[in-house]
């Protein structure tokens, strides 16, 4: 092993605090005692919280994001219903299969990997939808194949403009409790997010937060699709007392219980206003170095993570093997078509400006060692200059 810190540079598992680690590391309990809904009953309302969902509800399932995607559609959506989605990733990729697998039928809107959800073709393809056919559109919120943000408001404003009944579906994994989102305001049915992200927690919990609207299109007559483990009937019958259908990840709750104190001790908006600054701070220095995001502008920017596009001639999977070997630290690698062309800096959960300056300095050295034409400190020293200056401004306006 080698010394120090091993310094966890992807887009999720991101690092779990010392505090949430120890607050997980508690016996085994039973889940049936009579005093364990005095744990979960305040997680469901502080999830609600954090997801901004004051009238619906949030399931907590134990399975990763992925399982919630799922969850989310086998309550609410029929075979064969029509639903709205758009690619521009891996992430956004892989939910267009599940649609397809799951036996939805998808138009599907192919964007180039580098931009997001393409909302003048959602409103061509709603404003001539007249009978209502769509059942659901679909938002990947945060692209973390990409690093790229879109705006889910935007989709909102749409359908309300032609006052359609469309459900909207959001993936948030990588972007709810780092990037600001208010599933109520912005009428959001349902929103997917994971443990291992913005939670600071391991990986293995999936939270699920369903509005009102969701939750009547999950009870309604209309036929949906076979489902039993994720059931939300099944989950609300128990969760109305604090207990689960089946043995729930105990120690999670644990962990949860004080990921979310953080969280809100921090507050909310500073816990956004934080990733964006760091995050602005490696944009900065990722354009000191000289080289380019795969985000094609800013309006698509990313505040939890950062793909970086490596100079031609050089195999991006020699900089993240060269990272990994040489220097301690994991950056995220190019997924599908952007592998070897792309290497991704996570900036989510628990971390400050040393730590991304750290990435940075290990950014440049795995690049110049692998080919690339960086001089040293370039990044490192434009980024210094950006949190100087912020803080500056910070101290100013106090
Ligand atoms: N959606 C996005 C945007 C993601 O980043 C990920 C995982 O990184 C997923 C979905 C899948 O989540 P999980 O791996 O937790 O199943």
């Amino acid at each position: 092993m080698p010394n120090g810190t091993r310094h966890l540079f992807i887009p999720g598992p991101t690092n779990v605090p010392d505090r949430v680690r120890r607050a997980m590391n508690v016996p085994m309990e039973d889940q049936r005692a009579p005093d364990f809904p005095s744990l979960t009953l305040p997680l469901f309302k502080d999830l609600k919280t954090a997801f901004r969902n004051e009238k619906g509800r949030v399931f907590m399932y134990p399975s990763s994001g992925t399982g919630a995607w799922e969850a989310a559609i086998q309550n609410t959506l029929a075979r064969g219903d029509k639903v709205l989605m758009s690619r521009f990733g891996q992430f956004s990729h892989l939910w267009c299969e599940m649609a397809v697998r799951l036996g939805l039928d998808a138009t599907i809107i192919d964007v180039e990997w580098g931009a997001g959800v393409p909302l003048e073709d959602y409103e061509k393809a709603i404003a001539a939808d007249r009978d209502h056919e769509i059942r659901a559109v679909f938002v990947t919120h945060n692209e973390t194949a990409t690093g790229v943000t879109s705006d889910v408001e935007g989709v909102r404003k749409l359908l309300d403009a032609h006052s359609h009944p469309a459900m909207i579906f959001v993936d948030g994994v990588s972007s709810i409790a780092s990037i600001d989102f208010r599933q109520d305001e912005w009428g959001v049915d349902l929103a997917v997010a994971g443990s291992q992200k913005g939670f600071m927690l391991p990986a293995g919990l999936s939270f699920l937060s369903v509005s009102e609207k969701a939750l009547a299109a999950s009870r309604d007559n209309r036929p949906k699709m076979d489902r039993c483990y994720f059931s939300f009937a099944d989950m609300i019958t128990n969760n109305d007392n604090g207990y689960f259908p089946y043995t729930p990840p105990t120690q999670f709750f644990h962990g949860l219980r004080t990921a979310l104190d953080m969280l809100f001790e921090e507050g909310l908006e500073n816990v956004f206003a934080r990733h964006h600054r760091l995050a602005e701070g490696v944009r900065r220095g990722i354009a000191g170095m000289g080289l380019k995001l795969q985000a094609v502008a800013p309006q698509w920017h990313s505040d939890t993570v950062t793909a970086i596009r490596v100079p031609e001639g050089v195999d991006a999977n020699a900089v993240l093997r060269i990272a990994y070997e040489r220097y301690n630290t994991s950056f995220g690698s190019g997924l599908a078509r952007l592998s070897g062309k792309v290497f991704r800096i996570g900036h989510l959960g628990d971390l400050n400006e040393v730590m991304c300056l750290s990435a940075l300095a290990s950014a440049e050295m795995a690049l110049a060692d692998a080919g690339a034409r960086i001089e040293l400190g370039s990044g490192v020293a434009a980024a210094q200059a950006y949190y100087r200056e912020r803080h500056a401004a910070g101290a100013e306006s106090r």
